[in-house]
């Protein structure tokens, strides 16, 4: 019998959803895209407008439902379902409404695709990972989520401009918590493998603290001033669950930093938050030693506690 091809399921066909169904279709990620929205209107109004373009992307078939039967037999099933945060609120307030949907969804898509891999996007972010997991008993490393992917591509964005790079040139990563507790590794940044702070700009010198005050402010305060300005963000998740979405069909060995389980790592256990780990077919793989210095595992460690601090109200 012929191999099926490989499928994505996108739980959530908002503008987080529609995003990254629309990048995956762009690049070709995978022939068979799913979309399941408990909202009819919008899932089928989503699908139509996806499946009007596919005369111009590499092969693939989107559907999309209200029926959950939809994501049957899926190799990785994203979750963008769910509130999203409005003008002045934070990640961590969508904390329970988010965890109520999340534990009803779980059993039955488990049911319909019970060998997926689960790639969380709802916020916040690292409490929904850990939820998913603990309420999947799934294997640790089949529960991920996007993590710090998109802060760390806002960090390298911004560093890349203030240095006057190319973007793919920086590798500089922001680990911990999506939000507000999370922390630059600034040690460890390189550009063209000249580290950071040896860097000079032209007619500027090396970064000052303030210029790295600036901006790492500037990574923390992104989503705010996107949702300010438009309501939503979508375009740069979209393209960074791509990224993850890529790792994990295509076995790639990227790495990534993900949300996911963590385990004796620098004194940090049995929470998700991110730090670089190889992402492959099999999941999240091993966290890596990523240098860090004093100041940086101490704000790692804080903002572990932050997450955890989040997950006892909710009985985690
Ligand atoms: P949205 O309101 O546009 O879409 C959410 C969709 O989820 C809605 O269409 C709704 O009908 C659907 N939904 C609700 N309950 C459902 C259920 N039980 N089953 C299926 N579908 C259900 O919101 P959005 O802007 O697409 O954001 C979605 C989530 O992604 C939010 O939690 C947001 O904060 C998060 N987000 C995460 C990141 C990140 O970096 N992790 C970035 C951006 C947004």
């Amino acid at each position: 019998m012929a191999q099926e091809s490989k499928k994505i399921a996108i739980v959530g066909a908002g503008s987080v959803g529609a995003t990254i169904a629309y990048a995956c279709l762009i690049r070709g990620v995978s022939p068979r895209i799913a979309l399941y929205d408990t909202n009819r209107p919008i899932v089928e109004a989503q699908t139509l407008d996806l499946v009007h373009g596919l005369q111009f992307v590499p092969a693939a078939a989107v559907e999309g439902s209200d029926d959950i039967a939809v994501c049957a037999r899926a190799d990785v099933v994203v979750i963008t379902a769910g509130a999203s945060q409005k003008p002045g609120q934070t990640r961590m307030e969508l904390a329970e409404v988010n965890t109520a949907i999340c534990k009803r969804l779980l059993p039955e898509l488990l049911r319909v695709a019970p060998e997926a891999t689960i790639l969380v996007v709802t916020n916040p972010v690292d409490v929904l990972t850990h939820v998913t997991l603990k309420v999947s008993g799934l294997p640790a490393r089949r529960v991920l989520g996007s993590g710090t992917v998109l802060d760390s591509s806002r960090f390298r964005y911004l560093i890349a401009r203030r240095c006057n790079v190319a973007v793919p040139n920086v590798h500089a990563v922001i680990a911990g918590e999506h939000g507000d507790s999370e922390i630059p590794l600034w040690s460890s940044a390189t550009i063209a493998n000249i580290p950071l702070h040896e860097w000079a700009v032209m007619g500027h010198g090396k970064l000052t603290v303030r210029d790295r005050t600036d901006i790492f402010q500037n990574v923390k305060s992104s989503a705010d001033q996107i949702i300010a300005g438009k309501g939503a963000t979508n375009y740069a998740i979209g393209l960074a669950t791509t990224r993850i979405l890529e790792a994990l069909l295509n076995d790639e060995n990227r790495v990534m930093p993900v949300s996911a389980l963590l385990h004796e790592y620098r004194g940090i256990s049995d929470v998700c938050i991110s730090v670089p780990r190889i992402v492959n077919c099999a999941g999240a793989g091993m966290a890596l030693p990523t240098p860090m210095n004093d100041a940086e595992v101490a704000g790692l460690r804080n903002s572990a506690d932050k997450v955890r601090e989040a997950l006892k109200p909710l009985g985690f």
